[in-house]
């Protein structure tokens, strides 16, 4: 994992108030965006027929921004995020990820972007049902060639984080959906992503829980890691430090 600590060359900075096996993030330089959007366009061509998903997106996220999106349905979220999440890459126009060009990148290089750098999160939570949370967030792990038993030591530092030290071997079933929601941003962060991706993640949970998540949101923030956060609810986007509205496939800052 060290060639994604420092690609600025700069110092990075130590956080002192977490441990070595908890999710560290390096710092980037303040003045490089984590993501640059140019131009950005994708479509999809259906039995002849093309719709245009996102037209001409310029966008720039800093590192250790909330970015939110909110927007109507069919405005372009999800194909954005997808974007981001280097699951998917522009139809024209470039995208970058910390200097790195993600629309030209090879199908290899953006799996193991994906893998190493980018946490997803989502509204149904995607949790294996017949595994337990330690072995769901273990998953996570899985392609990144580390030991097992740091892997352990990862895992269990990822539910202690997210406060589930004592729930590693319930299945999802047993747990409530705020828990399971908490697995899956502890299998996102236990690889120490740049950024987590997030779609609709409060989406299913009723306002205490959607409260918690959202604190656990932040708190995951001010230790470093980006996040860009697709949302209806207007109680989440003003948590935001960079809020976008999509419509029609384009985007505008609406920050206050
Ligand atoms: P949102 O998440 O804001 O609801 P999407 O990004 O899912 O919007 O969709 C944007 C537009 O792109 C919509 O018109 C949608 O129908 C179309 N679209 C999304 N994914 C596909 C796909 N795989 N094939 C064809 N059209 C798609
Ligand atoms: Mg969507």
């Amino acid at each position: 994992m060290s060639d994604v600590a420092n690609h600025t060359g700069e110092k990075e900075t130590e956080m002192t108030t977490m441990t070595d096996s908890e999710a560290r993030v390096p710092a980037s330089s303040a003045a490089t965006p984590l993501y640059r959007a140019t131009g950005v366009t994708r479509t999809y061509t259906r039995r002849g027929r093309t719709v245009t998903a996102l037209t001409g997106v310029d966008l720039e996220i800093m590192p250790g921004a909330f970015v939110t999106i909110q927007g109507p349905t069919g405005g372009g979220k999800s194909t954005l995020l997808q974007l981001l999440g280097a699951l998917d890459t522009p139809t024209s126009g470039t995208l970058q990820l910390d200097g790195r060009e993600l629309s030209s990148a090879s199908p290899s290089e953006l799996g193991r972007i994906r893998a190493q750098e980018i946490g997803f999160v989502f509204q149904g939570f995607n949790l294996i049902p017949t595994l337990t949370a330690a072995e769901n967030v273990d998953m996570a792990l899985e392609p990144l060639g580390i030991d097992p038993a740091e892997r352990r030591t990862r895992v269990a530092a990822a539910l202690a984080h997210v406060g589930l030290a004592d729930r590693g071997d319930h299945r999802p079933a047993e747990l409530s959906g705020g828990q399971q929601q908490r697995v899956a941003i502890a299998r996102a962060i236990v690889k120490r992503p740049r950024v987590l991706l997030a779609d609709e993640p409060t989406g299913n949970l009723d306002e205490r829980m959607r409260d918690e998540i959202l604190d656990l949101l932040e708190r995951l923030c001010a230790e470093g890691i980006t996040m860009v956060v697709v949302t209806h609810d207007s109680a989440v986007a003003r948590r935001a430090t960079k809020r976008l509205r999509l419509t029609q496939g384009t985007v505008k800052d609406i920050t206050r």
